[in-house]
């Protein structure tokens, strides 16, 4: 992921300085040193998706659900989640929260 402030790579495995707030996360930038956080709605949203589409191909595949309708939905979860992927962002904030 591309930090916005100096438009570097931060590469996770670098990271020496983060936070986890379950789906939260904040990390600080190794090039910058500006804190980042990732968008909460989009890692939640692309969790579901994928295991919405994961399910309704299951669904499909055993027939526990009609094909025409289990397989259309996989397909739709599936591009919302690669358009979630693109939203995808970090954002600059200030600093963490204090716990
Ligand atoms: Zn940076």
């Amino acid at each position: 992921m591309k930090c916005p402030q100096c438009a570097k790579l931060v590469r996770l495995a670098k990271l020496e300085e983060y936070q986890v707030d379950g789906a939260q996360r904040y990390m600080k930038c190794t090039h910058c040193g500006a804190w980042l956080k990732n968008s909460k709605i989009a890692l939640l949203g692309k969790g579901a998706a994928f295991y919405l589409a994961v399910i309704m191909l299951a669904c499909g595949y055993w027939q526990w659900l009609e094909a025409s309708i289990s397989y259309p939905i996989a397909i739709i979860a599936t591009i919302l989640m690669f358009v979630l992927h693109l939203m995808d962002q970090l954002a600059v904030v200030d600093e963490p929260p204090k716990k």
